[in-house]
């Protein structure tokens, strides 16, 4: 804890549909891979933390799933989850896509926004109109303009989270709201999910690129084995359930061709965020309906707010 005169802290939720650019963003914040980026959406199933600390303020970063109309027990967590980050938050951040202009999803967010007054009771809110590196300079303009339907928040700010540009006017804004508070979390902490959470994020996102369409959001994983031994490399043993054989078979690949290179994607990027040698382990099995399985989805970490 650190209670300096002068110190700020506070939540800042990052809000949008699936795809437009929260987890980028919110890497670009923390300048390290913490959130999954992928080009599928919905990837991102839990709001992660991460922590920014620096030595006269602390934000800590709620990414928020992508919300959507739930369809499973899953899908209705993850809308949860969205929702109270952004009532609880001191800062907002919404973010839509210039790519594909404004559209039913980011009207849908903005209603709930609306209704539950979040708008109102942070500090400070912005609306970004993120992957302008993308557009023709004069097609931002226009989007700008349509974006005065969402009235209310405090900026509207063209922005490339891919880039980085006008990402650093955003942090300017966000630090300058915050109120003084102490750090809630030690300086070193990036994330509040353990690694093993992160680890099992990190095989997810491996399954999902290589496999691309086949295996749509059926894929769970857990992290059975995780275990440091000196002098060697760090063991980890995980599971990958899918609900239907076709898709195991897609999976595991001729001779299990997939596997391995699922194994190998994966092993790559945990030693990266482990910053250690990995000996990766990984199964395949058949989980009937495990989106709608409770149980199953407190077992994997799933369950803050079932
Ligand atoms: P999330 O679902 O909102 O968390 O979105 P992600 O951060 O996972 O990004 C979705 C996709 O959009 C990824 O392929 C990103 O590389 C891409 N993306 C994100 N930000 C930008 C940007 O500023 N410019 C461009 N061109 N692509 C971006
Ligand atoms: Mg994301």
């Amino acid at each position: 804890m650190n209670n300096d005169k002068g110190f700020k802290s506070g939540y800042v939720a990052i809000l949008g549909k699936p795809n437009v650019g929260k987890s980028t963003l919110l890497n670009y914040f923390l300048k390290e891979k913490l959130a999954i980026v992928s080009e599928k959406p919905q990837t991102t199933r839990n709001a992660i933390l991460g922590i920014l600390t620096q030595d006269d303020y602390q934000i800590i970063f709620v990414d928020t799933p992508g919300m959507h109309k739930p369809r499973t027990q899953l899908g209705e967590h993850m809308m949860r989850s969205a929702i109270s980050a952004g009532v609880d938050a001191d800062a907002v951040i919404f973010i839509i896509d210039a790519l594909c202009g404004i559209t039913a999803a980011d009207r849908h967010i903005f209603r709930m926004l609306e209704g539950k007054n979040v708008l109102k009771n942070c500090r400070w809110s912005t609306l970004l109109i993120n992957k302008t590196d993308a557009l023709k300079k004069e097609d931002i303009l226009p989007l700008m303009k349509q974006c005065s339907e969402f009235a209310g928040f405090n900026e509207y700010i063209p922005v490339s989270a891919q880039t980085g540009e006008n990402c650093q006017q955003v942090m300017q804004e966000l630090i300058k709201s915050l109120p003084d508070g102490p750090a809630y979390y030690p300086k070193e902490q990036l994330t509040d999910k353990n690694e093993r959470f992160v680890v099992a994020e990190l095989i997810r996102e491996a399954v999902l690129k290589l496999c691309r369409e086949e295996v749509p959001h059926s894929v769970a994983v857990e992290v059975e084995t995780f275990k440091d031994n000196p002098g060697r490399k760090t063991l980890i043993q995980s599971t990958v359930f899918l609900e239907r054989q076709a898709q195991k078979k897609i999976v595991i690949g001729k001779s299990g061709t997939m596997l391995k290179a699922i194994g190998t994607a994966a092993r790559k990027e945990i030693e990266v965020f482990l910053d250690r040698p990995v000996y990766l382990e990984l199964r395949v099995k058949i989980q009937n309906n495990w989106r709608r399985d409770t149980a199953f989805l407190r077992r994997l970490g799933y369950d803050k707010n079932l």
